[in-house]
């Protein structure tokens, strides 16, 4: 385990060593909209040992002699094989070269590894990421899951006028735009790609800046370690009235790559869904929120060097810190591919950490009211693997708002992410989008001020 790494930003009670036992026989059961009551009856179910949750899907440690009748039911599908609980390896978002051992099966979005306890403590020392399942046994929940959820609210007017800004066909077309780039962080065109974030994002806020940082070589894969390069997060800002030194913080990377090819920059890596989607999700939010009279300050940004290490929302943090002022930064909402859905259902996920549980409920309740057709997924486990990660590593209160998984989507890091391959695009991106909107209003709005003549 990297104790010092997840010290303090994973509480988690995570999985206690002993219990131990030994391996099971497994099988996947579908638990979407299966409801709380359900999902309960089925981790209780007789010759069940264990469980672990992935939001759409169930995994079930079960005894042998059950396991044909298991598989007879409807939507129960075999599981990866024998499983010791405490061998289980979870990750996520991996770039595929790096990986260690492929994964074992796909559940519910999650990559599951078996890990054991020998190969643990060398993933653990490396830079794989990932994390062994939580005490509880649930990595992640859909919404409409959860025990004791609240009906939704009505729609609140003022509200509804901003959450209805939010133009999906407009979306596409700026992620469009924007993967027509090499974003590369070592491409040439990296800057093109800066300013004209930049400049979009200027065309509807009050102000904006550039984070300059000094990128360093890390070749990989044997390939020669490319210079070190300065390169920069267009920033932007629209004031608030009562209190501008507040900051809510709306981020995503605009950086791409193709992993297949050792992170050369001339390789094609249009990266449409990974990242040009929430870097272009950004820049719809700040369109909606344009002229908009707020309390609190919307800073908009789009993090470089996120695939070499989260560097981009890294290094900000840090001269954040280093200048005294990260206490500005009251919430942070971060994007990272959020246009893809095979599912048929509209699955999103919200992730933070454990400290951070409390927010969830304000996403839950915007989806509720302000985007309906998401099938949302919650989970308190996230990782190390986008640019929320270094927000709660500080502190500050953030969230994570994607779809369901990296490992879903079969086009990722590859020279085919392209906006023609981003199944249900428009409707999953505009739900999550909409969502945040109404997020947004509760976070920045402040009492009375949308009540006076806006729309
Ligand atoms: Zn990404």
């Amino acid at each position: 385990m990297r104790r010092g790494f997840w010290a303090g930003l994973l509480l988690a009670p995570f999985a206690a060593f002993a219990d131990s036992g030994p391996a099971r026989p497994t099988v996947v059961v579908d638990i979407h909209r299966a409801g709380a009551k359900a999902v309960a009856e089925l981790k209780r179910a007789p010759g069940v040992f264990w469980s672990a949750e992935f939001g759409t899907e169930l995994l079930l440690a079960i005894d042998a002699e059950s396991e044909q009748a298991w598989l007879r039911r409807a939507g129960v599908r075999p599981g990866p094989g024998t499983l010791r609980r405490d061998e289980i390896w979870i990750r996520d978002h991996v770039c595929t070269h790096k990986a260690l051992q492929p994964a074992l099966a796909t559940i519910g979005g999650y990559e599951l590894l078996r890990m054991p306890a020998a190969s643990l403590k060398r993933v653990a020392a490396s830079d794989a990421s990932g994390f062994p399942l939580p005490a509880d046994g649930v990595v992640a929940r859909e919404a409409g899951n959860t025990e004791g959820l609240k009906a939704a609210s009505p729609a609140v007017p003022a509200t509804l006028a901003i959450v209805d800004r939010i133009d999906a066909e407009r979306w596409f077309q700026t992620m469009s735009a924007l993967a027509a780039f090499n974003r590369n962080s070592f491409s040439p065109a990296l800057g093109s790609a800066h300013d004209w974030i930049r400049d979009a994002l200027g065309a509807v806020s009050d102000e904006t800046a550039s984070f300059e940082y000094t990128l360093e070589g890390l070749g990989n894969c044997g390939s020669p370690s490319p210079p070190a390069i300065t390169i920069a997060n267009p920033i932007a800002f629209q004031y608030g009235s009562v209190a501008p030194d507040e900051w809510i913080v709306i981020g995503a990377h605009y950086d791409s790559r193709n992993s297949s090819r050792c992170d050369g920059f001339a390789a094609p890596q249009p990266g449409a869904n990974d990242n040009a989607s929430g870097c272009a999700g950004v820049i719809e939010l700040a369109r909606a929120f344009a002229s908009v009279p707020t309390a609190r300050t919307i800073v908009y940004t789009c993090f470089s060097g996120e695939e070499q290490g989260l560097w981009g929302s890294r290094r900000w943090v840090e001269s954040l810190q280093a200048a005294g002022t990260i206490g500005r930064v009251r919430h942070m909402i971060n994007l990272d591919m959020i246009g893809y859905d095979p599912s048929g259902s509209l699955d999103a996920r919200i992730e933070t950490n454990l400290a951070n549980q409390g927010l969830i409920a304000q996403y839950v309740a915007a989806a509720q009211t302000y985007a309906p057709t998401l099938n949302l997924i919650t989970s308190t486990s996230t990782g190390a693997y986008s640019d929320h990660w270094y927000f709660l590593a500080a502190g500050i209160p953030s969230v994570f708002t994607w779809e369901n998984g990296a490992s879903i989507y079969p086009h990722y890091h590859q020279a085919t992410d392209l906006p023609q391959n981003m199944t249900r695009a428009r409707e999953l991106a505009g739900a999550i989008l909409r969502m945040d909107a109404a997020v947004i209003v509760d976070l920045a709005g402040g009492t009375g001020l949308f009540e006076d003549g806006f729309e």
